[in-house]
């Protein structure tokens, strides 16, 4: 005999009855608040077990529900039964001579994605993937030479943040944090698993999740401009653009997604977005990464710096760093600090990343995992280098 109960739809929203001896369990890890709400309400429960198995959760590192000691037996026994704290597979944890840690989980079989965390002075900055490899094949980014598989849930984004604090003794958020910032800059475009980003980075700044501040969490997008003008409705986190390129004709060849929504375009919606934050003040983060002859030049500095004058931004410098299935060289520092200079003249606040974790292929833009990849993309560029052509496109300086 089977008996029914209730469960979630594919939103998580709707109560149904359902099948049980049918039903998957459901993963309460990467839920909203919303969500657990109307999964406990469903089960005849009080909204305050929200709060309360949140704060196991993502405060405590507890995901067995028979440790939850505040929550009565019977409703222990009936988490178990209907659901689940389910993370991703921590596959391996490598550690650099800097300090920089890099972690490989599993996500689904046959595909990994990385998570790197940085500490600098007082604070620690956690990069997470929001997909597993990512489908707008810039030309100089790993990922993109994965080819793509599918978008990652919200508790396989959440999931990240957990293992990397859990790791580190970095979940207590009555103590320091070893964790200070959350950036999604890993793998794949946040932009394109809109729902899912917004409710991973909703946990990430709830005060009975990991209560970091909306300014410690930074959404880095190439610029998918509907959902740019769409985010600020929902989210005042932190916003960065991977520009790289000063004018459409070289980011086109850079950032294929340019020839759909052009710098005129993104520059926009991202005004636009910081238009609708409270705080005036704000500014978003123009990241460029600077290949040699690429994109290095005087005049690139300076048609970047006449391009951003109404943008209220500071600019990020990013060296490439190389990998194998590119020809893109780093910069030399001669030019590196050139067009920072440059930078600098015209008024701008510019940051330079420092290449760090180098020795365990964890500076930025070597994120690569493994991808299950559906676009058969990665094996056409096994097929260009072993027939000898670039497997990049190579813009003359
Ligand atoms: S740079 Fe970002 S958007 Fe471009 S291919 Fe890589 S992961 Fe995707």
């Amino acid at each position: 005999m089977t008996t029914t109960n209730m469960g979630l739809d594919d939103s998580g929203m709707t109560i149904e009855p359902v099948d049980k001896a049918s039903v998957e369990k459901v993963n309460l890890l990467g839920m909203s608040e919303d969500k657990l709400a109307a999964f406990f309400e469903g089960q005849g429960e009080k909204r305050f077990r929200v709060k309360q198995v949140m704060q196991w959760v993502h405060q405590r590192g507890v995901i067995d529900f028979d440790a939850m000691s505040d929550l009565s037996k019977a409703l222990r026994a009936k988490l178990a039964e209907l659901a689940e704290i389910k993370l991703p597979e921590l596959v391996s944890e490598q550690v650099s001579e800097d300090g920089t840690r890099k972690w490989l989980v599993r996500v689904t079989a046959g595909s990994c994605i990385e998570m790197v965390f940085i500490p600098e002075g007082n604070r620690g900055t956690l990069c997470v993937s929001s997909q597993i490899g990512c489908a707008l094949d810039c030309s100089f980014c790993a990922t993109g030479k994965q080819g793509f598989n599918r978008d990652l849930s919200a508790a396989e984004i959440i999931g990240q943040l957990w293992i990397a604090a859990k790791s580190l003794d970095s979940l207590d958020p009555t103590k320091d944090r070893v964790i200070s910032n959350v950036v999604l800059m890993g793998m794949g475009e946040p932009l394109l698993n809109f729902d899912n980003v917004v409710d991973a980075m909703n946990l990430m700044m709830h005060d009975c999740a990991y209560g970091l501040s909306k300014r410690r969490v930074t959404l880095s997008t190439a610029g998918v401009v509907p959902a740019l003008d769409k985010l600020g409705d929902v989210t005042d986190v932190s916003l960065a653009i991977s520009l790289h390129a000063p004018n459409d004709e070289l980011r086109n060849q850079l950032v294929p997604l340019n020839r759909k929504y052009p710098i005129a375009e993104l520059l926009r919606s991202a005004q636009g977005y910081l238009a609708k934050l409270p705080d005036k003040r704000r500014k978003i983060t123009v990241e460029y990464t600077l290949m040699r002859e690429i994109n290095d030049r005087p005049e690139h500095a300076r048609e970047l710096a006449a391009l951003l004058v109404d943008t209220p931004c500071k600019i990020n410098l990013i060296p490439f760093n190389p990998f194998d299935q590119s020809d893109y060289q780093r910069v030399s520092n001669n030019a590196l600090y050139r067009f920072r200079d440059i930078l600098i003249e015209a008024g701008y606040t510019v940051t330079l990343r420092t290449t760090r974790g180098d020795d365990i292929d964890a500076a930025c833009g070597q994120l690569a995992g493994q991808v299950n990849d559906r676009t058969k993309r990665s094996q056409r560029y096994r097929q260009q280098q072993d027939q000898g052509l670039e497997a990049v496109r190579i813009i003359p300086a």
